[in-house]
């Protein structure tokens, strides 16, 4: 099953995948984690990536489109992936289109989590991740065991250096203005489910499995 996560920054997408992962069994592939670890590693796309989202714009479509289309041409992504944050533009959706015509595969489901904008103001500026991991929690919402630390991997949290409030402003618009016409786009296709993202996580993530199948 290839599966796209789509909805605005902080709409659960990230919180999501991570349970879709153990259910599935498939690869989490988010583009935007990629870049962070780009930029962790100080390499020449991590560079470049950083200009773009540290004031809140997107990577320029080229270099996010060919970073995919490596990361799905690898043999792991045969048993089916999670696409988390892409695609984000037309040109990205169409060029997906073209990439799985070529890979012969197909995308089953894009799953368009719906969360008001002052809801999202409040998840984004409470969110912490795993600094190892790129775990996702929230101050209130989704409390790690242990203050300030992941579950998962004992990582340290952090707050993501592009979860302040002006750039979260930015990426709000620019995803009303690049990627919200792209539900239209899904919806055409007739592959787009509509969820409830304004519930508790687990609800969320019952709402999905219910649509999709067990
Ligand atoms: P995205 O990947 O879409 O940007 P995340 O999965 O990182 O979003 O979630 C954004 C923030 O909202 C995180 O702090 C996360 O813990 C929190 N969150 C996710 N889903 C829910 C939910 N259903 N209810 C409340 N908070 C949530
Ligand atoms: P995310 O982790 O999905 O919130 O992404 C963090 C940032 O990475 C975004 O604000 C963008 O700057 C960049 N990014 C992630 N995915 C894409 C994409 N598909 N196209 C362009 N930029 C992206």
């Amino acid at each position: 099953m290839n599966i796209i996560l789509f909805g605005a920054p902080g709409v659960g997408k990230g919180t999501q995948a991570e349970k879709l992962v153990k259910k599935y069994h498939i690869v989490h592939i988010s583009t935007g984690e990629m870049f962070r670890d780009a930029i962790k590693g100080n390499t020449p796309l991590g560079q470049l990536a950083n200009s773009y989202i540290s004031k809140g714009h997107l990577v320029p479509d080229e270099v996010t489109i060919s970073l995919v289309k490596e990361r799905i041409s690898q043999s792991d992504c045969q048993k089916g992936f999670i696409l988390d944050g892409f695609p984000r533009t037309l040109q990205q959706a169409e060029c997906l289109g073209k990439i799985c015509l070529e890979l012969n595969i197909k995308i089953d489901y894009v799953i368009d989590i719906e969360v008001l904008e002052d809801e999202l103001i409040t998840r984004l500026s409470g969110r912490r991740i795993c600094k190892n991991c790129g775990s996702s929690y929230h101050v209130v919402f989704n409390k790690p065991k242990v203050n300030d630390v992941c579950d998962n991997c004992q990582g340290p949290l952090i707050t993501r250096d592009d979860d302040n409030k002006e750039s979260v402003i930015v990426r709000l618009n620019t995803y009303k203005k690049q990627t919200e016409p792209l539900i239209k786009y899904y919806m055409d296709q007739g592959i787009l489910l509509r969820i409830n993202g304004q519930q508790a996580i687990d609800d969320v993530f019952k709402e999905i499995v219910n649509k999709i199948g067990e």
